[in-house]
């Protein structure tokens, strides 16, 4: 059985359809990108997935259960965001840490848990250091690090690298792919950058208008677009 399971899944915002009945099976460890134009759907999708949003028709699926109606900290993900916000009073190793606090896990446990995300991400030398301090490398690092601490069955990923420059976000890219090689764990990445798209995903799923237009290895999607959107998105040979 598939890791993520999405069936017919649809999001009305008021009388406006704005997702239209996506079936999407995720398996255990995949690395799934969704990727399209702005405005198609890929984040209202994800937020679905993450409980963040209510679905107004259809059944998402994480594991064995269906979590329709499980809150967010009920389905076992955790979500890296754009924006995301570290604490700028605490040191990485609060950071990295304070998910773990709130859920009232043992110190040992804590630290355990903080000491291998730094190792994984290569933050160890930083742990003391306020974010304010880091660069902005670093910080997506902490970003992540805090997603990683709560060992989640499922990681999403809205559009993380969005907000770097372009330099950064190719290290980044390679960062991320090293991450799912090392944890080994399901991944649904948002981005609306091809190049992104192709270099991470084990599968892309092309989306556009609320709808799945196309979905494949990243060289099935560049070899056979299904039509001139794909292939002109995607950037294929004419
Ligand atoms: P993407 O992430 O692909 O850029 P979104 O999932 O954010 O797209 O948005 C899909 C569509 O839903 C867009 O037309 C957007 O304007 C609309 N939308 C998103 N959030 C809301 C909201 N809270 N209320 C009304 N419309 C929304
Ligand atoms: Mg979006």
């Amino acid at each position: 059985m598939a890791k993520v399971q999405l069936k017919n899944i649809v999001k009305n915002y008021g009388a406006l359809e704005v997702v239209h009945g996506i079936n999407l099976d995720i398996e255990h460890n995949e690395f799934v990108v969704l990727v399209g134009p702005s405005g198609c759907g890929k984040s209202t999708t994800l937020r679905m997935i993450a409980g963040l949003e209510d679905i107004s028709g259809g059944e998402i699926s994480i594991g064995e259960n269906v979590v329709n109606n499980l809150p967010p900290r009920d389905r076992n993900i955790s979500m890296v965001f754009q924006n995301y916000a570290l604490y700028p009073h605490m040191t990485v190793r609060e950071n990295l840490g304070f998910s773990l606090k709130i859920a009232k896990k043992s110190e040992e446990e804590i630290a355990k848990a903080v000491a291998e995300a730094a190792n994984i991400l290569s933050l160890t030398e930083y742990l003391e250091r306020k974010p304010g301090a880091l660069s902005g490398g670093q910080r997506q690092r902490v970003a992540m690090g805090r997603a990683i601490v709560r060992h989640p069955d499922v990681f999403l990923f809205d559009e993380p690298l969005s907000n770097l420059d372009a330099k950064l976000r190719a290290q980044m890219r390679v960062e991320i792919k090293k991450l799912h090689q090392k944890i080994k764990t399901t991944i649904v990445y948002v981005t609306h950058d091809q190049v992104e798209a192709m270099t991470l995903a084990d599968r892309i799923v092309i989306m556009r208008d609320g709808h799945i237009e196309q979905q494949g290895t990243p060289l099935e999607v560049f070899e056979t677009p299904v039509n001139t959107f794909v292939a002109t998105f995607i950037g294929s040979p004419p």
